[in-house]
């Protein structure tokens, strides 16, 4: 198994010198315990500070990510920005399919898959997010719903070294109400077994993060469970103490 991975969701959250501030506080932070061989780290800064914040961690192991790209590679896309313009500026990941844009900007699972093969092709590693609304699991749907997202978001040739999903349920993020460690190792396997049909044996080597209300409180015990392969972290990763805490809890 793999190093888990410490990914950081700043979604729209950071001017100019709060970026800086946070990306220098981590850089520190992580100075500091030099040494320890740890979790990947990642932090994903709204597109306006990708550069400036991309500037100031290079050569040190945090990576940066998008928070979104666009599928096309260029052209006629008024606001968009291409996943090789991410690239141009440092990124090395993006979050796709993330829930506030399922939900904000009606993306289908179709359009998540289209922006992974573009994402892919420019050379960036896609998260792609996937979770059931609180609708859906007291309707018992959680599976259904995932299993579909899975099959409708993943592209053919997904499965590699790099790739990762992140489950997030969507009545965890920024609820403060994780999902017990149950529900968390139920549809880790779960998400395991689906990507092992879907991909047959290299559905092994899908990361798997949990996001939803991660913490410096519950992070140890997250990161504990089976088929936990890191965290996507929103809220407490704009706090630069609490999110390397939940890195020294990682494996
Ligand atoms: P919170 O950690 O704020 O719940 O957000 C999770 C999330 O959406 C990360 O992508």
């Amino acid at each position: 198994m793999s190093r888990q991975m410490i990914a950081g969701n700043w979604k729209m959250n950071g001017l100019t010198a709060e970026a800086d501030a946070l990306a220098a506080a981590l850089l520190r932070g992580v100075g500091e315990r030099a040494g320890a061989p740890g979790a990947e780290l990642l932090v994903c800064p709204p597109f306006t500070q990708i550069a400036a914040v991309s500037r100031l961690l290079a050569g040190s192991d945090i990576r940066v990510g998008g928070q979104d790209c666009s599928m096309h590679e260029k052209g006629a896309h008024t606001g968009d920005v291409s996943p090789s313009m991410l690239r141009d500026l440092g990124a090395t990941h993006v979050i796709l399919g993330h829930s506030e844009r399922r939900q904000n900007h009606n993306e289908l699972d179709e359009t998540v898959r289209e922006k992974c093969v573009a994402a892919r092709r420019a050379g960036l590693v896609p998260i792609v997010c996937v979770g059931e609304t609180a609708e859906q699991r007291s309707a018992d749907g959680h599976e259904e719903t995932v299993g579909w997202q899975l099959k409708g978001s993943l592209p053919d040739g997904f499965a590699d070294e790099e790739a990762i999903v992140a489950y997030e349920p969507v009545w965890a993020i920024g609820t403060g109400r994780t999902a017990t460690a149950e529900d968390v190792a139920a549809m880790h396997g779960f998400i395991r077994a689906e990507l092992k049909r879907q991909f047959s044996e290299s559905g092994e080597k899908v990361r798997i993060l949990y996001g939803g209300s991660v913490n410096a409180g519950n992070a140890a015990t997250l990161l504990a469970i089976p088929e936990v392969g890191g965290a996507l972290v929103g809220g407490a990763s704009l706090k630069p103490d609490d999110f390397l805490q939940i890195l020294s809890a990682a494996q």
